[in-house]
């Protein structure tokens, strides 16, 4: 069979290619000459399958969806503490070169804004711009899966031009937010901007912030999961700038967009995506870009606010068993979840010896369903006397311990099972 997912993705391009309001950006007199008709789009699941359609292969500047992964390695090298003491994670609701920093600390309101972004920069390790700029070229290549280069001639066009953020480096300089040279800082920044890279590449990154860090093809970690979080917040609050209200409403992901006519947006556990064409909206913010993201939102239904079905039950049913009371479980296991089971262990009339939690059925337990889960086992053990046995051939619970030297028999068929006298 022809997967219909290409197919459809085709079918989504065509649709957004009329959507062609806008303009190319300028300011940067190189990006002026890019092709403005270009059109692409990619998708790479957390298993590191990659769907495109278009110009999913033509590379262009990646600008400024560079600052949340900047941002990322400026907290891995210099820790969250002293990156969060000089740039805020509040949404400015301004344009993304606005020059505005907080009142009385100097602190740039976030890191998905120019004087944010400059000052994220500064916090990743190298002694100077070129130093930083190749530790920036490495960490992605490594999220990429490939080696990428840096594009020259934007990177002089935009130096030559680059008085704004000059004078936004020179403010921080004075606040004390930059404590090295602000020119090498900016040059640095702006050389971090003109990494060449493809829509292909744009969704493997992206991918690999919706995998929790984890390259999808490598498995490599790259991030840590708290990094990560943080990462896709302040992407989701501050990253389409002034839009960031509309974006959050209309599509309903964490994202980034860049003047280069990029734009990548991260389902967390699910995809990551990237689109590409030129033409920007007031708000510099790909104009077919922002079309392709709505139209995948309603489509395939993307939105995080979106609330899911509420799915069965986890407990399919309990029932006693011999001398044994057996409760199935089954699905995910998360808070909800692990509560309806909370709730009907202490309710039921256990009245054999043993009680026999089949997990066979589950195939996820987050971290505070499975605390919950031990501490019904503790509690079972201890205050009513009964042997806890789990049924979980797969070690969906690994290592149980339910703590006061509680530990659960485990057994991997029922066959296995003996009552306790
Ligand atoms: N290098 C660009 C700048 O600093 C990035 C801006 C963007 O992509 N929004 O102006």
């Amino acid at each position: 069979m022809r997967s219909p997912i290409p197919d459809y993705l085709q079918e989504v391009l065509d649709d957004c290619r009329n959507a062609d309001g806008g303009a190319v950006a300028d300011y940067i007199p190189e990006l002026a000459s890019a092709d403005p008709d270009r059109i692409a789009l990619a998708l790479t699941t957390p298993d590191g399958t990659t769907y495109c359609s278009g110009d999913a292969d033509v590379e262009f500047s990646i600008q400024s969806i560079s600052k949340p992964f900047a941002y990322g390695i400026a907290l891995l090298d210099s820790g969250f503490e002293n990156v969060l003491a000089k740039i805020g994670v509040e949404p400015s609701g301004e344009a993304f070169n606005e020059i505005s920093l907080e009142e009385n600390s100097g602190r740039p309101r976030n890191p998905m804004i120019n004087a944010g972004a400059i000052a994220a920069h500064s916090f990743m390790d190298g002694k100077n711009a070129d130093e930083r700029a190749e530790r920036f070229r490495e960490r992605m290549s490594m999220a990429a899966g490939r080696e990428l280069s840096y594009d020259e001639s934007v990177f002089t066009s935009e130096l030559d031009t680059a008085y704004r953020n000059i004078a936004i480096g020179y403010m921080l300089r004075t606040h004390n937010i930059l404590e090295t040279d602000p020119d090498d800082v900016v040059r640095g920044y702006i050389r971090q901007c003109s990494l060449s890279v493809t829509t292909r590449d744009l969704s493997m990154m992206a991918a690999t912030l919706a995998n929790g860090g984890v390259q999808p093809v490598t498995g490599r970690r790259l991030s840590g999961d708290r990094a990560v979080r943080q990462v896709l917040s302040v992407m989701m609050t501050c990253g389409m700038y002034d839009a960031a209200g509309d974006w959050m409403t209309t599509v309903g992901i964490p994202a980034k967009s860049g003047v280069a006519g990029g734009i990548l947006g991260v389902l967390p556990g699910q995809v990551g995506i990237a689109v590409f064409s030129p033409r920007l909206d007031s708000h510099g913010n790909s104009t077919r870009g922002v079309k392709l993201f709505e139209r995948l939102t309603e489509d395939m239904g993307l939105h995080l606010m979106e609330v899911p079905p509420v799915g069965r039950s986890v407990l399919r049913g309990h029932s006693p068993h011999g001398a044994a009371h057996v409760f199935g479980l089954q699905g995910s296991i998360r808070f909800a979840g692990a509560e309806a089971v909370v709730r009907q262990v202490a309710e039921a009339d256990l009245s054999g010896d043993d009680v026999i939690f089949d997990l066979s059925r589950v195939h996820g337990v987050s971290d505070v369903a499975r605390r919950m889960f031990l501490e019904v086992v503790r509690r079972l053990t201890l205050e009513d006397r009964k042997r806890v046995i789990l049924l979980d051939p797969d070690g969906i619970v690994d290592e149980p311990d339910a703590g006061d030297g509680i530990r659960p028999v485990v057994i991997s068929s029922l066959d296995d099972y003996s009552p306790a006298r």
